[in-house]
């Protein structure tokens, strides 16, 4: 047959990642010289911790790291990733069931072509988080969105699982805390829903990369801790991004029981061998240390989210729930539907991200990249000084 397009139906399929290309926008604004604010990336304006970037220079003059080793990853970084996630998640794992991967939206590729095939369908309460669809779709599955709503704080139940669940439902995606929403699932509603995974013999992969954001005295517990018997069909995913400051380090991991980790662990070894050693070393250095850095972080992400949720609750027409983990604020701003700002009719969260970047000169990102229209997601990992600046001109533009 005749091929029209250079472009591989696989990968026709996938979208550009609407956040990343928010923040592009956003970066080549601010560079051109536009004074933007930008509540676009999902990523903290710390720096990476000192003794961490320490471990890296040193690493990076041993000439043991200037080669490959293990596509799989070090065995020391291996044997600190089931150390730690012992402590955190409460799950014994073996350092033979890891793979380390090039940030866990990588591990999420790993476990989704491993697991999904064309016709299965996926799991995936909404709003979600961009990347899980789109893997998905690569991988010829078929992502079945299960939607929430503000009024059910972004959560699902067994009983709305229930009816999205059929005979070709392979996979159960579960992110706590939530990118976008910030929903965390208390014990009991984590338990639930894994005694219904359990029951219905669904594999789930459980993002687990903002265990560590959480706000008011508030934890995350593992979805294995809660219902250990699912070990043999879940995929715990994790990275050292979000928690240590470490977005572009690129140290992720997947965790897996043998039969899928072997599996994972041949692609790997066909797409990427093994990942930077100086990152590795990195990484190994953070999950060896105590988490007295991540407490003063997540201070700083409290008061800032704290301060983003009130400023965003005196805008008209905006509804906010206060989040209780992760970095990001998931307005509902349906309300402002119908309204003419600068000129301009305000018909969805789209129109409503084009407007506040033109006039306000602030990045935000549109609901529609997570499949829930009518909202906006802003990001609360910048400075006091912009994230009130931003917001003040939000205010500004939209009346409070
Ligand atoms: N999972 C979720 C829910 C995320 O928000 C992100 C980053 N935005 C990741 C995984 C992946 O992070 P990274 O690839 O930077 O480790």
């Amino acid at each position: 047959m005749f091929q029209t397009s250079p472009i591989s139906q696989r990968v026709a399929r996938v979208e550009e990642s609407a956040t990343l290309a928010i923040d592009a926008k956003a970066k080549a604004l601010k560079a051109s010289g536009v004074d933007v604010i930008g509540f676009g990336a999902g990523e903290p304006d710390f720096p990476t911790p000192e003794f961490i970037v320490d471990a890296a220079v040193k690493a990076a003059r041993d000439p043991k790291n200037h080669k490959y080793t293990p596509a799989v990853g070090l065995l020391e970084l291996r044997e600190a990733i089931s150390t730690k996630t012992l402590r955190d998640s409460k799950v014994e794992v073996s350092p033979n069931q890891i793979i380390v991967t090039n940030g866990g939206k990588h591990a999420i590729f790993n476990t989704v072509l491993t697991l999904v095939d064309e016709g299965d369908e996926v799991l995936i309460p909404s709003p979600f988080w961009t990347t899980y669809p789109e893997l998905v779709k690569l991988a010829g599955g078929t992502p079945v969105q299960v939607p929430t709503t503000y009024e059910m704080g972004y959560k699902v139940t067994p009983e709305l699982l229930e009816r999205y669940v059929t005979g070709k439902t392979k996979l159960f995606i579960h992110v706590s805390p939530s990118n976008p929403t910030g929903a965390l699932y208390s014990k009991d509603e984590t338990k639930a829903l894994g005694e219904y995974l359990l029951q219905k013999n669904i594999f789930v992969m459980t993002d687990e990369i903002y265990e560590h954001l959480t706000y008011d005295g508030l934890t995350s517990m593992s979805l294995l801790e809660a219902v250990p018997e699912l070990q043999e069909k879940t995929v715990i995913v994790n990275g050292v991004a979000k928690t240590y400051a470490m977005t572009g380090w690129r140290i992720g991991w997947m965790i897996s029981p043998p039969e899928i980790h072997k599996a994972a662990s041949n692609l790997q070894s066909q797409v990427t061998s093994n990942i930077s050693n100086v990152s590795q070393r990195a990484a190994q250095a953070a999950l060896e240390a105590d988490l007295s850095c991540v407490v003063e972080m997540r201070n700083a992400f409290n008061r800032r989210r704290k301060a983003m949720v009130s400023m965003l609750s005196e805008v008209e027409g905006v509804k906010t729930l206060m989040p209780e983990g992760a970095f990001y604020v998931f307005p509902e701003v349906s309300g402002v539907f119908g309204r003419e700002i600068a000129g301009k009719k305000i018909n969805s969260s789209m129109d409503l991200t084009e407007v506040i970047l033109d006039q306000a000169k602030v990045a935000v990102v549109p609901g529609e990249a997570f499949g829930a229209p009518g909202h906006l997601r802003l990001s609360y990992a910048l400075s006091d000084e912009s994230l009130v600046e931003g917001l003040e001109r939000i205010q500004k533009l939209l009346g409070s």
